[in-house]
């Protein structure tokens, strides 16, 4: 079994309480993406180390999680992995009361920790410090999830969708990652 999964389900645009569209969470058919003010693509993110679900990455509970904020955010891990075999990078968090996640590499281990972060009043999890996983299995995971999620963008959102995996997606990043699958 790998050590290090991601998958996401029931992404949807997020609305701003306006719309009679949004659902009863605020959300908005996929059909609504656009570039700018519906940009914003939010729902299940599930990333599973060594068989248990990383916490505190949604901005309103589990299913609350930016699809924007997470590729930006493993594309950053993944960079710092990749520039050397021994590694530390702090992503820190996006938004109001999230915390920061430390990503570090020691050859072929990595290491995931939930920490503080000051500026957004967010804190450390003792459950999630320091948890090992397989660097290479990171990286296979999240070759994957890009894929996987820009096939859905441009399924879904067939009207903009390409637009937007350059402008908002994992397209920005698309020069830095080599694929691995
Ligand atoms: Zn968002």
């Amino acid at each position: 079994m790998s050590t290090v999964e991601i998958s996401f389900e029931n992404l949807l645009v997020s609305g701003y309480g306006d719309d009679p569209d949004e659902d009863a969470n605020g959300r908005l058919p996929m059909s609504r993406l656009g570039l700018d003010e519906y940009a914003c693509v939010h729902g299940t993110i599930r990333l599973m180390i060594s068989g248990r679900r990383v916490p505190h990455m949604g901005l309103f509970g589990p299913d609350d999680v930016c699809l924007w904020e997470w590729l930006a955010h493993f594309h950053e891990a993944q960079s710092a992995f990749r520039a050397e075999p021994n590694a530390r990078v702090v992503v820190d968090a996006a938004h109001q009361s999230e915390p920061a996640f430390v990503w570090e590499r020691e050859e072929e281990t990595g290491f995931l920790t939930i920490a503080a972060c000051e500026w957004s009043g967010g804190v450390a999890d003792a459950q999630w410090q320091k948890i090992p996983f397989l660097v290479d299995d990171f990286f296979t995971a999240h070759a994957r999830f890009r894929a996987e999620a820009r096939e859905f963008i441009l399924r879904e959102a067939p009207h903009c969708g390409l637009e937007w995996w350059d402008d908002w997606g994992g397209g920005r990043f698309e020069n830095d990652v080599p694929p691995t699958v």
